[in-house]
């Protein structure tokens, strides 16, 4: 993502200037940062606090810096996100001092450990406690963040004690990934709540400035923001669930014409990530309308109506790992270039460690495997053979992420090729045409670069094993042409997800035929 997208530039005669001036006749003064890391509770890793005191990391003025048009919010990642979207609704409005607290972002994995979080927490409340009188608090979140031992959503924890801390007087807007899992600790401290409308997620800066903007105009009174929300037993649903491709396409083009309404301040459907351990998981539908209670009770209901109406709808066609080699070797595509294998049960964008070996079990299994790419993550066995000569022959065994439970495969294999670069170490070790790439860290081939540097031309490949869903094909859309999902057994595994539904009562786990007899005590749990 480059640029500025045009939706959310300046616009010419958006705000009156007339009202401009903050309480006392001072400029407002609105504080804000980002906490921000989705949860995976079936991965055995435990995220820790220099998982975030990162290339992300932000505090203070680096914080103000990285937040104009020029700086570079999520270096690497996104220039401009939520907190860039902010800052420019704040300038276009005028008469705003904006005070930069820190951002936080590691990327998705295990739950958080106690100790980190609450250090997070702690280090935004004392610059919180630092910045001085405010009239106004915007935070970046995501909302399926977890913690080991905290019985309570962490970002409801969160929001709880900036509320305590700034006092009624103050007004909080917050916003969400589409995949929050929304809670009424999400919900009540709040007095602006926004959620991104893509997915994949394109649109981080322009939900920084709708909520930055809708903040603003609440503390000038020119709105006063009214919310109402539902919540769906819901877990899967809505097919690929890309906002873009039917059947979501229709949900999300109402949202967004629904805002077109000056009385709609806002309109969110939050899908969940379905991987986390929240006892009240399912999807949400909030409306936000201007002082109109009864109107966005109504447009909540509709909108949540609207979701349910596509709960059955199916995801594309899932491989066993046999049936995908079957299909690789099958496919007229492959003459193009390889097939790309999405190991949709080990998907490290989701927060799975990536450490799966089902899949070189299975090309090992076979007579004449084809020439297969497989990233894995095990880091035992990097340290095993770090040092082995490139070149030298050893009888191994990848056994993946510790505590994953994955098959363990044995391997006479040739270490190849090493490589001490953005994801940490990484061992080429080739046995016969199968090449591993064995990582410290969860494997995120995301650019063909990856293969380059263990000395490997992904063109040549018969297969390459991805452990995302979207992203790579950014990367990999003049190399490969047929992209086949195989279900093996991970963190990702919608089996997993299904089991859980049913003890718990959710759609599709259990098969319910309306969501408003369940849609209180969602609403109620912590
Ligand atoms: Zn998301």
């Amino acid at each position: 993502m480059n640029g500025t997208p045009a939706s959310w530039r300046p616009r010419r005669g958006l705000h009156r200037v007339g009202l401009s001036l903050g309480r006392g006749g001072r400029p407002l003064r609105i504080a804000y940062g980002r906490l921000f890391h989705e949860a995976n509770t079936f991965s055995p890793l435990v995220t820790t606090r220099d998982a975030f005191d990162n290339a992300f990391a932000l505090t203070g003025d680096a914080l103000a810096r990285a937040t104009t048009l020029r700086g570079k919010e999520l270096e690497g990642f996104m220039p401009h996100a939520e907190l860039t979207g902010f800052a420019q609704a704040a300038r276009a409005a005028g008469e705003v001092e904006t005070v930069p607290l820190a951002s936080y972002l590691a990327v998705p994995s295990g739950p958080l450990d106690r100790d980190c979080f609450e250090g997070l927490v702690e280090d935004q409340l004392a610059r919180l406690r630092a910045a001085g009188p405010l009239d106004g608090v915007y935070l970046a979140l995501h909302g399926s963040m977890e913690v080991r031992g905290l019985d309570e959503a962490p970002e409801a924890s969160l929001l709880r004690r900036v509320r305590a801390l700034v006092g009624p007087d103050v007004k909080i807007a917050a916003s969400f990934d589409l995949h929050a899992n929304l809670s009424a600790g999400l919900v009540e401290p709040l007095d602006v709540l926004v959620g991104y409308r893509t997915n994949p997620h394109w649109d981080l800066a322009p939900t920084g400035w709708r909520a930055g903007n809708r903040l603003i105009r609440a503390l000038r009174a020119e709105i006063r923001p009214t919310h109402a929300w539902r919540k769906l037993p819901l877990v899967l649903g809505g097919g690929m669930t890309i906002d873009f491709l039917p059947p979501m396409r229709g949900v999300f083009g109402w949202m967004r014409a629904l805002e077109r309404d000056p009385r709609v301040l806002s309109a969110s459907l939050f899908m969940v990530h379905p991987y986390t351990n929240a006892p009240d998981l399912g999807w949400a539908a909030h409306v936000c309308t201007d002082d109109d209670p009864a109107l966005a009770a109504e447009l909540a209901d509709a909108l949540a109506e609207r979701a349910w109406a596509e709960r059955d709808r199916a995801l594309p066609k899932m491989h066993t790992v046999p049936e995908a080699l079957e299909e690789a070797a099958r496919t007229p595509w492959r003459k193009l270039g390889p097939v790309t294998f999405v190991d949709v049960d080990d998907i490290v964008g989701a927060g799975a460690p990536g450490g799966n070996t089902r899949i070189v079990e299975a090309l090992l299994g076979r007579d004449d495997p084809p020439r297969a790419y497989v990233p894995v993550h095990d880091p035992a066995l990097v340290a095993h053979t770090w040092d082995l000569p490139l070149g030298s022959e050893h009888t191994l065994v990848l056994r993946g992420t510790p505590g994953y439970d994955q098959p363990e495969v044995p391997l006479r294999a040739i270490v190849a090729a090493r490589v001490d670069g953005e994801l940490g170490r990484y061992v080429r070790l080739d046995v016969g045409s199968v090449h591993l790439a064995v990582g410290e860290s969860p494997p995120l081939p995301i650019h063909p670069r990856f293969w380059r540097d263990l000395d490997l031309d992904p063109r040549q490949a018969d297969i390459i094993v991805q452990k995302n869903f979207f992203h790579y094909r950014m990367f990999y859309g003049a190399i490969s042409f047929r992209h086949v999902p195989v279900v093996t057994d991970g963190a990702t595994s919608l089996r997993r997800v299904r089991d859980r539904a049913a003890r718990e009562d959710r759609h599709p786990g259990a098969r319910l035929s309306e969501w408003r007899t369940h849609d209180p005590a969602l609403r109620a749990a912590r």
